[in-house]
């Protein structure tokens, strides 16, 4: 059986479609899922505009309810939907149980906030004037999500676009279409106009490219690489279409003499290969001060070839497969890059043969690099991380801020002074202390500089900025009697 899409409040399939399969067993058939038409995507639009006409006029409390039944169902279904989630992307179970209770939080975090948008008022300037300042909706929102975090990306978009108001065509990565059909089947049992929710599987040059150039289209978010971002941009101006993007990144996690070496290498193993290394917020960058150069190094390369990579729902599994063979291949071209580049490889960086059929290789650790390294300055998206050795704090924050992109950085210090610097003087969206450069909250804005971000930020209330638009009100009472 095909999985269709959701095209104007219809459950529809299309003419062709697309098999999806296990990266840990590729035996494992997960399903079929059809590719939307752009007939169907100029039906699904039009529909849109007339649905989100209707869901701006309800009341607050039945946004709210809407919202909070898709997430308490998002949470209390976080165990067989994760499962569902860890098959498909191949992110250990944990990882994948994680990602839809957090989805789940998105939407009860913007249920509240349906009945928190408060606006501003003001007197005018002139006299007996009033003005009332508000936001409204922007309209009909395109949603482009990575396969990366195929579920907690889309509701950090899907769930703030719904509490302010908005319509959502939602254009999944192609690679993870059954957490894809798996949310939108939540979405559309919800008390909804129909229409106001859509789902446009399909690749991202077909109907992905054919949705952003769409005049219907008030607004598109979208989370993926840098070139694809830059062409939605490209595709958008001519329709002055509002855009939101978050892209690529090459975070650092820069680790001082004075560190808890412990602490040190469980963050940089968890943020370096923490889903495979397959996260916006990865530290593929660990800049190491010379005094703890040596002991770091060992601990580091001995807890990477410790890590047990296996079948993403195997007990015990601490890394996954990679997502599908390009990524494999492409990853494998940046150790062959690496070595040509003069790093050494300490450990990992190999395809492994496992009982398993699958896009498995074991976590590299690059030794003897430096920031001009092309493994260094391009995002590799893949279970590799360099050292680079520095010999103060000032050389390693330059380092940690040499580079084109600005997501996350993170500081591992016990000198609150070193710390203090550090956080005002990264150039990062995101700056950690002492954690995790991968992992943040939901109610607070995420968002980075350069080429990690362009438009305004997302979660917390500062989505609003993206999903609304201000409306200036001047009343005056008439004629004064
Ligand atoms: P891509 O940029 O390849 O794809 C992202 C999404 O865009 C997919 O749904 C894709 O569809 C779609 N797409 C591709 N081409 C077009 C197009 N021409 N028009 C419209 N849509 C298009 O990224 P990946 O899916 O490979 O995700 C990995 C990237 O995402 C990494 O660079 C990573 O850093 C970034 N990312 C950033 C995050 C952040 O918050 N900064 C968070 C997570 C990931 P399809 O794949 O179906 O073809």
């Amino acid at each position: 059986m095909t999985n269709p899409n959701l095209i104007a409040g219809e459950w529809t399939t299309g003419e062709t479609e697309i098999e999806n399969r296990n990266p840990s067993d590729l035996s494992d058939l997960i399903g079929r899922y059809a590719q939307a038409s752009t007939d169907q995507l100029e039906a699904t639009l039009d529909r849109a505009h007339i649905a989100q006409a209707e869901w701006a006029s309800y009341g607050l409390e039945r946004k709210q309810a809407v919202l909070q039944g898709i997430g308490n169902e998002l949470m209390a279904r976080a165990e067989e939907l994760g499962t569902l989630l860890s098959r498909e992307e191949g992110k250990p179970f944990a990882e994948g149980r994680g990602e839809v209770y957090r989805a789940g939080q998105f939407f009860t975090y913007y249920a509240a906030e349906c009945l928190r948008q408060i606006g501003e008022n003001a007197d005018s300037v002139r006299p007996d004037i009033e003005i009332d300042v508000r936001r409204e909706p922007v309209g009909v929102v395109a949603v482009i999500s990575p396969w990366n975090f195929p579920t907690a990306t889309a509701s950090w978009k899907i769930a703030p676009a719904l509490c302010y108001g908005n319509a959502v065509i939602w254009k999944p990565a192609n690679m993870t279409p059954a957490s894809a059909v798996a949310l939108t089947e939540i979405i559309e049992r919800q008390d909804i106009p129909k229409g106001l929710f859509s789902l446009v599987m399909g690749s991202g040059r077909s109907i992905g490219q054919r949705l952003v150039e769409s005049p219907k289209v008030d607004a598109i978010s979208f989370t993926g690489s840098v070139p694809v971002g830059k062409g939605i941009a490209a595709a958008a101006i001519p329709n002055l279409t509002k855009v939101q993007m978050e892209m690529g990144s090459k975070n650092a996690l820069a680790v001082m003499d004075d560190a808890d070496l412990d602490l040190a290498v469980s963050l940089a193993l968890g943020g370096a290969f923490g889903g495979t290394g397959q996260k916006c917020t990865a530290s593929s960058r660990l800049v190491v001060h010379a005094g703890i150069h040596d002991a770091f190094v060992e601990k580091l390369v001995a807890g990477a070839k410790a890590m047990k990579v296996g079948h993403a729902l195997e007990e015990g599994t601490q890394m996954g497969p990679v997502v599908s063979e390009q990524q494999l291949a492409e990853n494998l071209a940046y150790v062959d890059l690496a070595k040509a580049e003069g790093a050494e490889l300490a450990c990992g960086g190999q395809r492994l043969d496992m009982p398993h059929d699958g896009y498995y290789m074991s976590p590299g650790v690059f030794l003897n690099t430096n920031n001009d390294m092309r493994i260094n300055r391009e995002e590799m998206f893949a279970p590799l991380t360099s050292v680079i050795k520095v010999d103060s704090f000032d050389a390693a924050l330059a380092v940690v801020n040499d580079t084109n992109f600005g997501l996350t950085s993170g500081i591992v210090t016990r000198s609150l002074a070193r710390a203090s610097h550090f956080r005002r003087n990264a150039r990062t969206g995101v700056v950690t202390v002492n954690l995790p450069t991968a992992g943040t909250d939901y109610h607070v804005p995420f968002g980075g500089r350069g080429d990690s971000s362009y438009g305004p930020r997302e979660q917390g209330r500062a989505a609003a900025e993206f999903y609304t638009t201000v409306k200036t009100a001047y009343i005056s009472a008439g004629t004064p009697v």
